[in-house]
């Protein structure tokens, strides 16, 4: 399977569904899901009080080559541009072999915190001489992962000072296999504490998952050659590397661009984007708030381009295998492992920054994204269903993109029967309420 297949952007959503199929051997049931979505019936297990479900579009990010393996990955998110950007740096970064990427075994790191220890330095000690202790009974927890060969890898014990105390952490190393494993950990966290509590002579508040899982990173790195992208990109690409790095405000949004891609696959594959993005902020701020990747020249004059971060995620458990979407999207990744996945995604991490500054040193990101945004606009501007197209495509060629220039060519075109949008189009433009 090649990843590469030319002209799937103009294809329609049934051709595009074929190609997929065909690709990853979806089968008829696998298609209903993509088409339909989940029911009520599924999502009344997943979550409370629910009245329904909001649908997203799903596309696929063409082009991708990780650790040599060709990749097509489903992203799930609305933003225009997002899918197209990771599709385009993947092209350009196959010329040098794609991604090339490295995952830490999946280890999470569970908190307990102790209070009212008297001698915190001794209990710090019993906690470490009495580990063999400790791990059976996290161990005894969680039987199906410890037949897998994870389980707890390792603890450490803190000391902290606050205004109500001393405060002693301890933290469980946990090696969670194929899990996102927050549940397992938290599990664990419990069975443990009573057992800490006996040692040190303190009382256990809390018994958590951190989600600043640091223990479990992944490395993903690709070279966009001069000869593919210029010398005066890769220039530029540097310049703005160095804004971000130097620059709080430049480097959220730096930020956010790679959390674009990451989280759109982490919906897709039904994982976790909270933890996501609470790993991946905290990361980056452990040393004053930094961008998740780096950009250097190599000896030839390409742009190499590294990203670092966090990657707790799970092809089982939480709503991996719930959501039926989710399923889907792992048949069509064709994975094997939850470090495969955190590579992946790593990778679509960095092509989402790198094509943004891309854009950005080039044509500017706007002139891309506005022309994918259009039909949103179309439709905000209060266009039918049959006539958006026609509508951004104006737009387009008027090179003017905006609800004020699609109610223009809306207001030269034959007036329709009735709009199924005009409501909308009422509430949110206050120029049609005057
Ligand atoms: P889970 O509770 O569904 O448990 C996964 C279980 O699958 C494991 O405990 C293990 O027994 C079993 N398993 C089977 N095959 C496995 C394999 N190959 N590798 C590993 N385990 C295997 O899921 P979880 O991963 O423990 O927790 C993830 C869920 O927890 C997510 O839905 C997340 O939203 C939620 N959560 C997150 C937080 C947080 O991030 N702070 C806190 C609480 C809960």
């Amino acid at each position: 399977m090649k990843s590469n297949i030319p002209g799937f952007h103009a294809l329609s959503a049934e051709g595009r569904i074929e190609k997929i199929r065909k690709a990853c051997n979806l089968d008829d049931k696998d298609i209903e899901v993509l088409k339909g979505g989940m029911d009520n019936k599924i999502s009344e297990m997943m979550s409370e009080n629910v009245i329904g479900t909001i649908k997203l579009p799903v596309g696929i990010a063409t082009n991708f080559v990780v650790d040599g393996k060709e990749y097509l990955i489903p992203m799930c998110i609305e933003e225009p541009s997002v899918v197209a950007a990771a599709s385009h740096a993947a092209k350009l970064a196959r010329a040098a072999g794609g991604f090339k990427t490295y995952c830490d075994p999946s280890v999470m790191i569970g908190q307990i915190q102790i209070m009212g220890v008297k001698n915190t330095r001794d209990a710090r000690k019993k906690i470490l001489s009495n580990i063999p202790e400790i791990k059976k009974i996290a161990n005894h927890r969680d039987s199906v992962m410890i037949r897998l060969g994870g389980g707890m890898c390792g603890v450490e014990a803190i000391i902290a000072d606050s205004s109500r105390g001393k405060i002693l952490i301890v933290h469980l190393l946990v090696n969670v296999m194929d899990a996102m494993g927050a549940n397992c950990v938290n599990s664990m966290c419990e069975g443990v504490s009573p057992y800490l509590e006996k040692l040190t002579g303190g009382r256990s508040v809390l018994k958590i998952v951190s989600n600043l899982s640091d223990r479990r990173l992944v490395r993903s790195s690709a070279v966009w050659k001069r000869d593919v992208i210029g010398k005066d990109i890769i220039e530029g690409i540097l310049d703005a590397y160095e804004f971000a790095r130097v620059d709080v405000y430049r480097c959220a949004t730096n930020n956010k661009g790679i959390m674009n891609g990451v989280d759109a696959v982490a919906i897709a594959t039904g994982n976790d984007f909270r933890a996501l993005e609470a790993g991946a902020h905290s990361f980056a701020a452990r040393n004053g708030y930094r961008p998740l990747a780096t950009y250097k020249k190599n000896k030839d004059g390409d742009i190499v381009g590294t990203i670092e971060m966090p990657m707790p995620v799970g092809i089982v458990g939480g709503a991996t295998k719930t959501n039926p979407v989710a399923k889907t999207s792992l048949k069509i990744l064709g994975i094997s492992s939850a470090r495969e996945l955190a590579g992946i995604m790593a990778s679509v991490g960095l092509a989402n920054n790198f094509a943004a500054m891309r854009a950005m040193v080039s044509e500017g990101i706007q002139h891309g994204h506005m022309k994918l945004h259009a039909k949103n606009i179309a439709m905000s501007a209060g266009a039918m269903e049959n006539m958006v197209a026609d509508v951004a495509r104006r737009m387009i060629e008027l090179d003017d993109i905006s609800v004020s220039s699609a109610q223009k060519i809306l207001g030269k075109m034959p007036r329709p029967k009735k709009n199924i949008y005009s409501e909308t189009r009422l509430c949110r433009n206050p120029i049609n309420m005057r």
